[in-house]
């Protein structure tokens, strides 16, 4: 492709993005399609002659466009709701273009350098310590595989030669999210040696129980060897006691690993700092930029008090040849504290989001978000059909309609057959909840207020016909 090709295709991609941007209300946020739809419509092989950029921008319009789900909807309130902001899309671009991977330090400097720069600038709003390493990873769930690693590493460091290791058993609230079961099942701990240890009214780990089943582990011989608190958990932003837990880490001598994947960005705010109260004492924590954050996905970081031990689990007896290099005093490579070695420069995106708007410009964003949720779950309160299954703690609300699951199963399935607006559910308690998030750089007070009343108008009159309030198709 000449550069003035690429020029031409590339204002056309500019200009599809900005309409994009503006327009996104007017799609629906689910797609109307069925499975194999794409597939079919697709050729079977592959086009044995190039063809016009042209001819492929028209196909993105019309076959990948109409079966996309859209995240960056302002009204995705499904699962957590995620921004591709235009500084966070811009500095994609430009990762794109650029195409280095930085996985020592000589083989991108400004890269490497530059994912130290903003995560120490992060660390220092979400308040944590100075000896705090930090590094990228794709998602939580592959930095909270590290940590599992790692906290094995230092618990049974024979493991590394022999592979073996004595029964080590793990511990998360029962409301942890599934990526700690799935990272010790990785990392060969064994999915019966994961306690899932039982939370209170609010969803929140109970220390108690948890200094209960350590006894019982180490009274039968197994052998504790880290801890996960979750500061806010996935099916309601709950948060654990992070300082009593780790000080229950610090006595039994456990890794203590932090899940903030979600409500880290929450703790940038000096009224929820206190959230991550503790966390100076953690061995590991992650959070999602590319959750609350503006940042596109993918972008998880993951700090960590003891990058020894990253490194010293992932480390060979000898490096290949073709990966010596020096580690000199200001020239980290990242590939050491990594299973993946090569890296995309997602550290770039992420400057470019937390220069543009400003640590206050983010706390502007979030707080309005949190304001959304508090009066969303107001106006649920005042009608009595419905009910707020959980506490608000950040920007979700669990509700629920007064019916059984299946009258809320139903209601949901109602609520995302519009198109208009995308929610997920739960189960609370026993009972089937619905799940709204609010966490799009977009989404306004209109956009709650508006879904707020296609679900309330989706319930249907107890004789069992729609309701009187018809639902506009889009
Ligand atoms: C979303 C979430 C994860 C998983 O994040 P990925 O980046 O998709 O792996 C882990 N923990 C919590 C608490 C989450 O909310």
């Amino acid at each position: 492709m000449s550069p003035e090709d690429f020029r031409s295709s590339g204002h056309q991609v500019v200009d599809m993005i900005a309409d994009y941007l503006r327009d996104i209300r007017d799609l629906p946020v689910l797609p109307d399609v069925q499975p194999g739809e794409l597939i079919d419509a697709l050729p079977a092989a592959g086009p044995e002659k190039g063809e016009s950029m042209d001819a492929i921008l028209a196909d993105f319009r019309k076959l990948i466009v109409p079966g996309i789900t859209h995240w960056n909807h302002p009204r995705f309130f499904a699962y957590f709701s995620i921004s591709a902001s235009g500084p966070g899309i811009l500095g994609e671009m430009l990762a794109a273009a650029l195409n280095v991977n930085h996985m020592l330090w000589k083989t991108s400097p400004a890269a490497t350098e530059l994912e130290q720069v903003t995560l120490g600038w992060l660390r220092q709003w979400l308040g944590l310590p100075d000896n705090f390493f930090g590094i990228i990873h794709d998602t939580a769930s592959t930095g909270s595989l590290h940590a599992i690693l790692a906290a094995r590493e230092l618990a049974a460091p024979e493991v590394r030669l022999t592979g073996e290791h004595p029964p080590l058993t793990l511990y998360a609230s029962e409301h942890a999210h599934s990526s700690i079961d799935r990272g010790a099942l990785a990392a060969g701990i064994g999915l019966e040696n994961v306690r899932h240890v039982p939370s209170d009214d609010e969803f929140r780990m109970r220390p108690d129980a948890l200094a209960a089943m350590i006894e019982a582990d180490l009274a039968a011989g197994r052998k504790p060897f880290c801890v996960v608190a979750t500061a806010g958990t996935t099916s309601t932003t709950s948060v654990d006691h992070v300082e009593d837990i780790g000080v229950i880490a610090r006595r039994y001598k456990l890794w203590f690993h932090i899940d903030a994947a979600y409500a880290g960005s929450a703790a940038l705010l000096e009224e929820h700092r206190h959230i991550l109260d503790g966390a100076a004492q953690a061995d590991s924590l992650v959070m999602n930029p590319h959750k609350w954050l503006f940042t596109p996905v993918d972008l998880s970081i993951l700090y960590t008090r003891r990058p020894d031990v990253m490194r010293r689990m992932l480390s060979l007896e000898e490096a290949p040849p073709y990966l010596q290099a020096a580690e000199q005093d200001r020239a980290v490579n990242l590939a050491d504290y990594s299973l993946a070695l090569g890296r995309r420069f997602r550290s770039l995106k992420l400057w470019f989001v937390l220069r543009y708007f400003g640590r206050e410009g983010i706390a502007k964003i979030l707080r309005g978000h949190m304001a959304m949720a508090r009066n969303l779950a107001r106006q649920i309160a005042g009608d009595s059909r419905f009910e707020v299954a959980a506490p608000v703690v950040f920007s979700l609300v669990c509700f629920r309609y007064r019916g059984s699951d299946e009258e809320n199963r139903n209601l949901l399935g109602r609520i995302n057959a519009g198109g208009r607006a995308f929610l997920s559910g739960t189960t609370l308690h026993g009972k089937f909840v619905l799940r709204l998030a609010i966490g799009n750089v977009a989404t306004s007070e209109d956009d709650v207020r508006q879904t707020w009343e296609w679900i309330r108008s989706s319930v249907l009159p107890a004789t069992g016909s729609p309701a009187a309030e018809p639902l506009n198709p889009l």
